[in-house]
């Protein structure tokens, strides 16, 4: 190999390497179900970690539903409070 080959070589492959650093630094994990996003499966850096968009979505429902959630939780502990009485616990 000449030596001018040799180099074409060694930077091709050097870019090679700058590519797939570039790409990977594109890539996410989701921290919640694991899966790998990028670009096809939209992902947002909250706090340290990465989340696609699906659990986002099931975060986003999650907490819409919160006070629903939270008073049947209240109303839960009410009656468990109600039922040891009526136990005498
Ligand atoms: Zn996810």
């Amino acid at each position: 190999m000449e030596q001018s080959d040799m180099i074409k070589s060694i930077i091709e492959s050097m870019k090679m390497d700058l590519y797939v650093e570039a790409k990977i630094s594109e890539m996410h994990v989701c921290a919640l179900c694991g899966r790998i996003g990028y670009k096809e499966l939209p992902m947002k850096k909250i706090g340290e970690k990465w989340i696609c968009i699906d659990c986002l979505r099931e975060l986003k429902e999650a907490l819409d539903s919160l006070e629903e959630w939270e008073q049947e939780i209240a109303l839960k502990n009410e009656f468990k409070k109600d039922i040891e009485k009526g136990l005498n616990l």
